[in-house]
């Protein structure tokens, strides 16, 4: 039997970029438990959530039932400066491992913002231009968040308005001026400009800041600001909602070729690239049409789905944000500073929670060091140089090609190279010279977070 030899890209053309989002919830029997008022404990309510949030995203937020959301013809024209993203054949990388499995990823980091979360920043800059709006806030960690939505903001003509935690303001000037370029304001945090920050900085003075404390901070200035909204670039529902062009894309072009995966991988900091790769996959196994192994790969510093807990939390530190249900070390939990930025997030997206407390999908967390041991091989083999948060996934789709090779097993692997590592530099230095250190929290230091989770059952 001939078989036409598979590109080592298949790239789809424009006219491919699918027209819809897929809602997975629709799919799902246990729908991801609702959203807590924090003060009341009480289901939120959508009118609750107006102030803080644009009103198209709430009600995607919200919907559990609509299968397909039409992409507005706005938002697919921007797709189309930088999608179809090509789904690549490893051939050698393959080859290095000498594995018979067959290897593919979807690559998302050919865009300026090095990584998928544009998918969703234009998605949301785009509700906030049509509800009228002047400006967006948001909190960035490492700083790719920051980027895509200031690029997002940058073409609909919106204000972009970043907290940027303090450290890596610092430690990352480059991120902040690309950030800039696309015409975003950058403020370090904690900073005096909200009440919150003035809080922070009176309890600690000289903190170099924290997510959870940049997240209040950016939600407190969207509130208080005539015109503004908040932002966030992942774990929410509509996130992942958006990120499902990933997984319907990945479908479209392994269709073409007959190609059915064995194995689907992503690394998942709070959940969204993950979330919509699978999305598709999930959705067939979810109606039990088609089965495959889902794994999500996180870093052993910061373990939310191997060693957290399926609980409701609060998703900020300073408590304002609604409470989630979720897998979760603890909304103080402070992970160590591990070079995987996107991924040190301490919960985990409601409905991968969901999915994965019923069994759907596998987790498994991988060590700081091995993960750019597989992220310069793959850099070596496949040219690409990955991000920090990629690479986890590498790292996990070797082994799993390497246990192929001791049993002669054939199977198809895609997994999610979500982005670029050019701003990552530092941390590969650090490995290079030797310097990259694997701190794994103790169960007792967990212990300590699990113990100020909120009581509610
Ligand atoms: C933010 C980020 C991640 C992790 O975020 P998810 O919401 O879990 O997808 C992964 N990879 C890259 C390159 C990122 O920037």
């Amino acid at each position: 039997m001939s078989q036409e030899k598979i590109p080592y890209k298949i790239y789809l053309d424009e006219k491919e970029i699918p027209r819809n989002w897929y809602n997975v919830r629709a799919d799902m029997k246990n729908k991801p438990a609702p959203l807590l008022n924090p003060a009341t404990h009480e289901p939120m309510k959508p009118e609750e959530l107006a102030p803080v949030f644009c009103e198209e995203l709430i009600a995607q937020e919200f919907d559990n039932d609509t299968r397909y959301f039409p992409i507005p013809e706005e938002i697919l024209n921007f797709y189309k400066v930088y999608r179809p993203s090509p789904l690549v054949r490893a051939y050698f990388l393959e080859e290095k491992l000498g594995t018979p499995a067959k290897i593919y990823y979807k690559f998302e980091g050919n865009n300026t913002s090095g990584s998928h979360k544009l998918n969703s920043s234009v998605a949301q800059a785009y509700y906030a231009k049509k509800q009228g709006l002047k400006g967006v806030t948001t909190e960035t960690g490492a700083g790719q968040w920051g980027t895509a939505l200031s690029m997002a903001c940058a073409y609909f003509g919106l204000d972009c308005k970043v907290y940027m935690v303090k450290v890596s303001y610092e430690q990352k000037p480059f991120r902040r001026e690309v950030m800039r370029t696309y015409g975003a304001s950058v403020t370090p945090s904690p900073s005096m400009e909200t009440e919150v920050g003035k809080k922070i900085l009176a309890e600690h003075p000289g903190t170099t800041g924290s997510l959870g404390c940049a997240i209040s901070e950016a939600v407190e200035k969207a509130v208080t600001t005539e015109g503004y909204r908040y932002v966030l670039g992942s774990v929410l529902n509509q996130v992942l909602l958006h990120q499902s062009v990933i997984g319907l894309e990945t479908k479209i072009a392994l269709d073409k070729y007959g190609v059915k995966p064995d194995i689907i991988i992503g690394c998942a900091g709070g959940g969204s690239n993950l979330g919509g790769l699978i999305a598709p996959f999930m959705g067939e196994k979810l109606r039990g049409e088609a089965d495959y192994r889902i794994i999500a790969v996180e870093p052993a510093s910061c373990p939310s789905f191997t060693r957290g807990k399926y609980a409701y939390d609060f998703c900020d530190t300073g408590m304002v944000c609604p409470l989630a249900k979720m897998y979760t070390l603890g909304s103080d939990f402070i992970p160590a500073p591990n070079h995987a930025g996107g991924l040190r997030y301490h919960g985990m997206s409601p409905i991968l929670s969901q999915l994965y407390a019923d069994g759907y999908m596998e987790a498994v967390s991988v060590g700081q060091t091995s993960v750019f041991e597989a992220a310069e091989l793959f850099a070596r083999v496949e040219g690409i140089l990955p991000a920090p948060e990629s690479s986890h996934a590498i790292r996990a789709t070797i082994d799993e090609a390497l246990k192929c090779k001791e049993t002669g097993e054939e199977k198809t692997i895609v997994f999610g190279l979500t982005g670029t590592g050019y701003f990552d530099l530092v941390a590969y230095e650090k490995f290079h010279d030797g310097k990259m250190t694997d701190y794994v929290p103790t169960d007792e230091e967990l212990q300590t977070y699990f113990n100020k989770l909120p009581k509610i059952y």
